[in-house]
Order: C-alpha cells, then structure tokens, then sequence
C-alpha cells in the first residue's frame, strides 16, 4: 500500500484472480484499523500543505501525473487485464484514458467569482477544498473511475485516501507506488483490504468526503454511514439505462453501434445499454444484426489474439448471470444468441439476447451488469418514454433516428443523467455525468464535477475602511 508516501505491508492479505482462468495472480494487502488510521492522519497532515499549494503548481503536479500513467501504460495494462479479464489492448486503453482525464481536468477552471467589485465592495466566491477525501471504487473500471476522482479532488487542494475493490485491487496498489515520487508524501495514499475497510472508511471521523462509484444497495449503505459525521457524498450508482430505436434509423450502420454501447467491457458498464426498446418497423432486421454480430465476437482470455470481449470479472457475478439466464428459459422466454455456457475455467458468459421479454421480467426490472441483454419491442413512442422512465435509475439513456430534432426531442423527455442521440458512451473530463433518481448523488465530471470537491467560501469586503453591519 501506499501510506505518506511510502510503501507499507500487512500482517494478512487478499488474493487477486484471474477471471479468465480462476488462479491467483497476485496478494494485496489487507489493510488494518490502524493502518487505515495512519493513511487518514498522513492525508490530513498533508492537506495544510497541499490545499495551500498554488493553484497552478497543484495543475502541474497533475500533467506530471499524466505522464506517470502514459509512460507506464504498458506494466499498468497488463496487471488491469489479469485481474480484471478485460483484452489486454482495452486495458492499456484505460490507462492511457486515466492519464488523459489527468491531463485535461488540470485545465478546468477553479478561479474565484467575483459577485461585485465597486468602489464601495467587493464579493468573492472562493471554491476551498474540502479536507481528507476517501474514494471507493468498483472492479469494472478500476483504473479510470479512481482516476475520475483522484484528478478533480487532488486539483481541488484535497487529499485522498483510495480504496479499490477487494477484485481488483493489484493494478491500483501498482499505481499508488508509481506515483510517490509524483506528489508530496500523505497527498495521495492507497490501502487495499476485504470487506470491513470500507465501512471504517465511510464511517472515519477524519474523512470530510466519501466519493464512491458502485452499486445502488452499497450507496446507500455508504450514506447511512457517512450521516453520523455528515460527510459530503458523491454517489455514482447503478444503472438500467434504456436506448430507444426509432423506424428511421439506417439499421447496418447502428447495429454495432449498438452492441458495443450494450457489451463494451462485456457489458459490465454502468452505462450500458440495459434495455433496448426497437420499433416495431426495424425490430426483426435490428435483432438479426446484433444476433449475427454476437455470434460473430471473439469472447476469451485478455491475452489471446484478436480476442474482443473477456470473462465477467468474478464468480458472484458469473452466478449472478446464470441466475437470471435460468430465469429466462424458466419463463420459456425466446433467446436470439447465445444462451448456453461452456463448461471450462474462467467465467465466460456468451453474448445472450432475450426476444422482446414482458417488462416485468427479472432481466427487464433488474441490473444485470453483464452480457445478457432484453430486445424491447414497441409501436408508440409515447409508450417507449413511458417504459423507459418507468425505473428507480436514472444514469443513461439514448435515442437513435435519422431525424435528430426528434431524436433531441424525446431525448430530453427521458429521466436520465446523460441523454445520447446516434451516439454512445462520449464521456469527457468536461461533460458533467450525473445520476438522477437512484443512480447517485451529485456529479462526476466537468466543472460542476470538480465543483463536488470544494465548498463554496463567500468573502465580502467592506471598501473604505469604515466597518458596517447588516443593518448599517
Ligand atoms: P459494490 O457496491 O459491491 O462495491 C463498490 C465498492 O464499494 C468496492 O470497493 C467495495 O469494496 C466497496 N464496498 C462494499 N461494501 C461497502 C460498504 N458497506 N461500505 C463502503 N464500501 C463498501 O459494487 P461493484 O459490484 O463493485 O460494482 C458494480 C456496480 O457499480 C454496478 O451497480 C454499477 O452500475 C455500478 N457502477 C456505477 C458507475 C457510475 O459511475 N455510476 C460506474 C461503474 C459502476
């Protein structure tokens, strides 16, 4: 681990496995109370320092981050794909995305607002750090989404305390230590642990923020702790996004557009498609397409050639998969592809279509986070929007047609965070990404996402010398 900026061992530790084969690739270490409390009190010393750090020197040592990240993309990469299952090329990609979002946030801006500025006053609204930040974050990204936090709330002027998940914690440990020589000692400091440690995180006295990324049922835990020292939250939760296809779409050139916005990272996407709804029209021909291009995907390990989707990432959620698969034949529902999982290592589960399932169905209703999609079908537009507002998330949704004031139109009808039209998945580090209804709390990404890591100090200057009151 990584604790004020030195390396640091545990008395117990935690297997990483490979997905693709169910071997261990690697130990991490499982953090203690105390060693948890050691990386709080070095982040908290730390932040005298660094929140009064200058803004641009706090914008160089991120662009120094970039370069840490791309120069190591290679060793980085190969850890992600070994723990994580995804190809080897896709896990050198999230490296190099981290190193990008580290790039560009140390643009955004952070000045202060100047509300007035007379001969008799002025009023300033300063953005001031919040304190000892805690990130947790999930395995199906585990490089990128850390980094959607690190970047902002290090830019800010806090510091950090990151945990990855107990799944995939290697590559996170591996980039903590490439980055001590990158940063002050205590800035940014990475402990690594099984179950208990996230609980003591969202419960510490000396964390000021949790920013968390993961499933809807954890976030809420994460609140209920965080109320007891009212810790700011940010929550990026879980999703069932819907996409709606309308009649007019050219159905051969969004075909593969679609499939990879539904099983990119084999579908275990926040911001997957979850739900597509095809009109009636294009139904037949769109369903044929995306059947054809899932029995056409090379699914295996992250290191075999020209492999395009790897395993899911661990057993709960290989059985998770299985379940609601079983669930889907018990229901006699209709698969267009796949549906059958080969008996052999690694959690494999073939890109599966389900044919047009009632909306109340388990694989309509729940998240599946994995490569098991329902094909919706539908004669009214009105009755899509409906449909696809009628769920407790709120993350993503898109709209695909050959009329793109239509496709706006309906896209801004949709309760949904961020809305797409003829496109998919275009996150940057200044489009902010917010989960509405019960996919999260506040908002990652952007300037308003940056926003999320400071409190606003309002400074109100009486010019002249003459002291006043309110009522002066
Ligand atoms: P998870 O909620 O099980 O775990 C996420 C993290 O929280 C892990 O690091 C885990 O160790 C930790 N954790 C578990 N219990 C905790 C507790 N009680 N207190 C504090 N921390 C705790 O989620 P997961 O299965 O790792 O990830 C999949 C979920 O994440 C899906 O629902 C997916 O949609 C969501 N997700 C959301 C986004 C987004 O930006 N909105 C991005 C990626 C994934």
């Amino acid at each position: 681990m990584t604790i004020d900026g030195k390396a640091v061992t545990a008395a117990a530790t935690i297997n990483a496995v490979n997905p693709a084969t169910e071997q261990v690739v690697g130990t991490a270490p499982d953090c203690s109370r105390e060693q948890l409390d050691q990386a709080v009190a070095a982040a908290r010393h730390a932040f005298s320092a660094w929140s009064a750090t200058p803004l641009n020197e706090r914008r160089a040592v991120l662009g120094r981050m970039a370069g840490v990240l791309a120069a190591n993309a290679a060793t980085l990469g190969e850890l992600l794909s070994q723990e994580q299952g995804k190809p080897l090329a896709k896990a050198q990609e999230e490296v190099l995305i981290s190193a990008h979002w580290c790039a560009e946030v140390a643009k955004l801006p952070l000045e202060p607002d100047t509300l007035a500025d007379t001969p008799d006053s002025l009023v300033q609204v300063h953005r001031v750090p919040i304190g000892v930040v805690g990130a947790i974050v999930p395995w199906n990204f585990p490089v990128a989404l850390a980094f959607f936090k690190i970047a902002p709330a290090l830019l800010a002027g806090n510091t950090m305390v990151l945990k990855p998940s107990p799944l995939t914690p290697l590559t996170a440990l591996k980039f903590g230590e490439l980055l001590r020589d990158a940063l002050p000692p205590g800035v940014f400091n990475v402990v690594s642990g099984g179950d208990a440690l996230g609980p003591w995180m969202t419960a510490h006295p000396g964390i000021d923020k949790i920013s968390f990324t993961g499933s809807t049922a954890t976030g809420r835990k994460v609140m209920e702790s965080g109320a007891a020292t009212l810790k700011r939250l940010t929550l990026e939760l879980g999703g069932n996004d819907a996409a709606i296809v309308l009649p007019d779409v050219d159905v051969n050139a969004v075909a593969p557009l679609i499939f990879w916005g539904a099983f990119a990272n084999s579908a275990q996407f926040c911001l997957a498609i979850k739900r597509l709804y095809i009109h009636d029209a294009v139904y037949d021909r769109l369903s044929q397409a995306l059947a054809k291009l899932a029995g056409s995907v090379k699914l295996g390990a992250a290191t075999e050639a020209g492999v395009e989707l790897g395993p899911v990432q661990n057993k709960a959620q290989f059985e998770r998969l299985k379940g609601l698969l079983a669930d889907c034949k018990a229901q006699g529902l209709r698969l267009l592809a796949g549906g059958e999982v080969a008996q052999q290592p690694g959690y494999f589960f073939p890109v599966t279509l389900v044919d047009n399932p009632p909306e109340s169905s388990r694989i309509v209703q729940e998240e599946p986070f994995g490569p098991i999609l329902p094909l919706l079908r539908f004669t009214d537009i009105d009755d899509a929007v409906a449909r696809a507002n009628a769920s407790p998330y709120g993350l993503g949704a898109s709209v695909w047609t050959a009329d793109e004031a239509q496709g706006l139109a309906i896209g801004r009808r949709l309760q949904a965070g961020t809305v797409w039209v003829n496109e998919i998945h275009t996150i940057s580090p200044i489009k902010p990404m917010a989960g509405h209804k019960q996919s999260g709390l506040g908002v990652e990404q952007g300037e308003d996402g940056l926003l999320e890591y400071t409190l606003p100090q309002t400074v109100s200057l009486k010019r002249g010398g003459q002291a006043s009151g309110a009522g002066a």
